[in-house]
């Protein structure tokens, strides 16, 4: 019924659960999990520049990148494997997050998203936050957010 399912990841506890459902939905499904970070950092931190001086890296952004990825499918990998999902692809993409996960969206064929209704921004008084509700409004799929 859903082949291709998108979870969106930005640190949060929302969606570290968000995580665990679609891993259960992909395992479900049989269908292949698309696991997307959106770092809006513009730049890599300083940390990462330096490393990436001492070790002749001439693109420390792309580094940053690398490193994310890397401490992503660190800490899911393990848990997508377990649960049986054959397909896991992981993606770190730099820009505004909800454009972002909308390209990407868009752009390889995922017909179920999976998100937190909230994440780590800290305005209490919203219900839901501004990267689910846009990506809710504006996805050409299926879009579930976790409570
Ligand atoms: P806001 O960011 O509007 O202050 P918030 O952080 O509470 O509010 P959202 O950012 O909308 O809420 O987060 C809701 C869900 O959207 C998260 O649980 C996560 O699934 C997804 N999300 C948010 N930011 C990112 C990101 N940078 N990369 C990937 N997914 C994200
Ligand atoms: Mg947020």
């Amino acid at each position: 019924m859903y082949s291709n399912i998108l979870v969106a990841y930005d640190g949060s506890a929302h969606a570290d659960k968000a995580i665990g459902v679609a891993i259960e939905l992909a395992a479900k499904f049989d269908a292949d999990l698309h696991l997307v970070q959106v770092v809006d950092h513009a730049h890599a931190s300083s940390g990462t520049a330096e490393f990436a001086r001492s070790e002749n890296v001439d693109d420390p952004d792309s580094l940053e990148i690398e490193l994310a990825k890397k401490n992503l499918l660190q800490r899911f990998e393990p848990k997508v494997r377990e649960a049986g999902v054959g397909n896991l692809h992981a993606r770190v993409a730099r820009g505004d997050p909800a454009e972002q996960l909308l390209n990407y969206i868009g752009g390889s064929g995922v017909d179920m998203v999976v998100m937190g209704r909230r994440g780590v921004g800290r305005m209490e008084g919203l219900l839901v936050g501004s990267v689910s509700a846009k990506v809710s409004a504006l996805a050409d799929c299926a879009v579930l957010t976790i409570k």
